[in-house]
């Protein structure tokens, strides 16, 4: 268990309504740095919402949110939130390669546009990445030419080339073909080894019990249960996460 006072990110009490809908209805989390937690849990039942929310892609109606020193539900502005999306890169199931630039262009960019990097020291930075997600050689390729998979390594790769401090993964191998999976799995697992702090919604049971740390149940907008994965796989406490884990182990 992390005390809060060590937690990288902390949530509180987070509710969200969408019109009459409440789909957050009281959310606490807190996260330690170099933690993976994984979040699973039936479609709908808030697990996207809850990361739109580390990272302030989405305001919420009540609760308390921090990530490092940023106090998220109190930022207003595009401008106030800069600093935080910084800290905090996302990685979805869609992952928006820009086509018509090259794979080294599409993890290069950012940093030097958004962050003003010296595009040079980027390069470097962007080869080393591209290695590092097992994809060297493809430097020069378009991502019309890579597999699904290999795609989603470009993304991930590109979201380290921000040198982020916390990565959330919103059910990235879920658009993949089967074969495919592996290798994006993998290279997540090397970095949960390597520390980096992530909270990923995933559908694969095994990944979530091999690699995370700690997985939350989610279903219909609350936390139900949350435990490291060899207690919450093998002895869930509560009827809701023993119903679903019986339909999708
Ligand atoms: P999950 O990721 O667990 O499948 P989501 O967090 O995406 O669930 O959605 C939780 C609930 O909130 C769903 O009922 C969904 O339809 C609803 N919802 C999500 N985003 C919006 C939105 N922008 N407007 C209205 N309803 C939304
Ligand atoms: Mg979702």
């Amino acid at each position: 268990m992390t005390s809060r006072s060590e937690a990288l990110i902390e949530l509180d009490g987070v509710r969200k309504s969408f019109g009459d809908t409440e789909v957050l209805k009281g959310i606490s989390l807190n996260v330690g740095k170099g933690e993976a937690v994984c979040v699973i849990g039936p479609s709908g039942s808030g697990k996207s919402t809850i990361l739109r929310t580390i990272n302030g892609l989405l305001p919420v109606d009540e609760g308390f949110i921090r990530v490092g020193e940023h106090r998220v539900h109190e930022l207003r502005s595009d401008r106030e939130m800069r600093p935080l999306r910084r800290q905090v890169a996302m990685v979805f199931q869609q992952y928006n390669l820009f086509p018509h630039r090259t794979v080294l262009e599409n993890v290069a960019m950012a940093p030097v546009q958004v962050l003003g990097h010296d595009p040079e020291e980027v390069r470097e930075r962007a080869v080393r990445l591209l290695a590092k997600v097992h994809l060297d050689g493809k430097e020069s390729r378009y991502p019309g030419e890579l597999s699904g998979g290999q795609q989603q390594r470009v993304a991930i790769a590109r979201a380290l080339a921000m040198q982020p401090e916390v990565i959330l993964f919103d059910e990235v191998t879920a658009a993949l073909d089967p074969e495919t999976v592996k290798g994006v799995l993998e290279t997540i697992r090397e970095l949960v080894v390597e520390g980096m702090t992530c909270v990923l919604v995933t559908h694969e049971m095994r990944f979530a019990r091999e690699v995370s740390h700690r997985v939350c149940f989610t279903d219909h907008g609350r936390i139900v249960e949350s435990a490291p994965p060899a207690e919450l796989f093998d002895a869930p406490q509560d009827p809701r996460t023993r119903e679903f884990l019986a339909q999708v182990l």
